[in-house]
């Protein structure tokens, strides 16, 4: 991704657009918008490409190449063949290191991390809830992460997310903490910055000598194939083999879904480790479940089998859809923030999300102005664990789920709150 754009005032350029911000936000207010900028969502436009997902099977449709009955118990917990081969594909890892569960990541990532509390991972002195266990973030993140882990218990540890991943300095020096076990982040188009970690520090991160000798990577690899252009990409790293060659097998679980490919919450789940570890984790999930939707994941292998060009096909498809609300939200911080020393922000090659950071203390105040005039924005400081951004400085902008026209509104409205609190502050 290109680095943060720094803001250089030219004060001629500032005065003409801010001199009339108060103005124009009020005449935005006055207009009774009803916009959404906040959460993650696909359009109905990217439903839409799914949707005959809904039909792909027939009514004597229930038996899988490999001759499994979806509508019965056996096939054990490990996802139907097809779908592991297909999911191992897409992590770029082999079947045997694929584990597909039910419809969405966050469980599987609530499965692994409940297994380690409870259990212990490969290499454990024992369960990690008798180790006050501590696990890094990264900020701005993903305020589900902080969410569920803060819910299992674990004490977090931030690091800052930067434009090639986290920075990894920090983290070796927080590894040197035996309570510190691992660190949960986004690899590929982060959320919120789109950042993707480079193949040098997820080097660093694979071989890194930790206290801790269960010291794991969670990979939440939600936006693998979700690039925007088709000739300008960032490269996914590919952990398992990573920490394979760095000597540390079991040391990552990279997780995934189709939330974003097909339907989200309605899709599935799935997690790429050692072959090792994909047996670990089957033993305990034997031991919750008789097995998976094996029905879900046959109509999710003959769907994207199906499409034309497969599962990138269908990817390039939500590019089209995507890709000019992104733009369009460059566009418009460019024309009324650009050069203006009010804010900066990132521009992802793929993933969900825009990072806007105000340059003044003055997040929570754009929020809360933008969301007066009816555009609904992530609350400010959710980026942060706790909700505590310390520089009041973070909005997540989610431009997949309005249309083009209402991303080009709300992105005007955001623009002229900046600039409305940037000078209530200085007042
Ligand atoms: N991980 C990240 C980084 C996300 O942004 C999201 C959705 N916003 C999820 C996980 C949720 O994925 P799922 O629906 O597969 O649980």
């Amino acid at each position: 991704m290109k680095g943060r754009l720094k803001g250089v005032t030219s004060t001629n350029e500032t005065s003409a657009r801010g001199a009339d911000a108060k103005e124009r936000y009020d005449a935005f207010k006055a207009q009774g918008l009803k916009l959404n900028m906040q959460r993650g969502q696909p359009s109905d436009a990217d439903f839409d490409l799914s949707n005959k997902m809904l039909s792909v099977l027939g009514t004597q449709d229930y038996t899988t190449p490999s001759g499994l009955d979806t509508r019965n118990y056996p096939g054990g917990v490990n996802g139907i063949p097809e779908a592991r081969a297909l999911f191992a594909e897409y992590l770029d890892i082999d079947a045997s290191e694929v584990l597909v569960w039910n419809n969405a990541s966050l469980e599987v990532q609530t499965h692994v991390l409940t297994l380690a509390l409870l259990r212990g991972l490969k290499g454990s002195a024992g369960p990690w809830v008798a180790q006050k266990p501590k696990m890094i973030v990264t900020t701005p993140g993903y305020d589900r992460h902080f969410l569920l882990l803060e819910t299992l218990g674990f004490e977090l540890e931030a690091v800052d997310m930067q434009h090639d991943g986290p920075d990894v300095d920090a983290v070796e020096r927080l590894a040197a903490d035996e309570r510190v076990k691992g660190i949960l982040f986004v690899p590929t188009y982060s959320n919120p910055g789109g950042e993707t970690i480079s193949e040098e520090k997820a080097k660093r991160l694979a071989n890194l000598s930790a206290a801790a000798p269960d010291f794991t990577i969670f990979a939440d690899d939600a936006y693998r194939a979700h690039h925007l252009h088709d000739d300008d990409r960032d490269t996914p790293v590919n952990f398992v083999r990573l920490c394979e060659q760095a000597g540390r097998p079991d040391r990552a679980f990279v997780f995934a879904s189709t939330s974003k490919i097909t339907f989200a919450g309605a899709g599935l789940g799935f997690v790429g480790s050692s072959a090792a570890n994909i047996k670990l984790l089957g033993g305990y999930l034997g031991a919750i479940s008789i097995g998976p939707n094996k029905v879900e994941q046959l109509r999710h292998v003959q769907f994207l089998r199906s499409y034309p060009g497969g599962l990138e096909g269908l990817m390039r498809d939500h590019a089209r859809l995507i890709a000019p609300k992104f733009a369009a939200v460059e566009d418009v911080l460019r024309r009324e923030l650009g050069g203006s020393g009010l804010a900066t922000w990132t521009t992802p090659k793929g993933g969900y999300f825009i990072s806007l950071d105000t340059a003044l203390p003055i997040a929570s105040r754009v929020v809360e102005l933008a969301d007066a005039a009816g555009v609904s924005l992530t609350p400010a400081g959710a980026t942060y664990p706790r909700s505590a951004d310390p520089k009041n400085a973070n909005i997540r902008l989610a431009p997949t789920r309005p249309t083009l026209e209402d991303v080009k509104a709300a992105m005007e409205v955001v623009a002229v709150c900046v600039r409305v609190a940037s000078e209530e502050y200085r007042a």
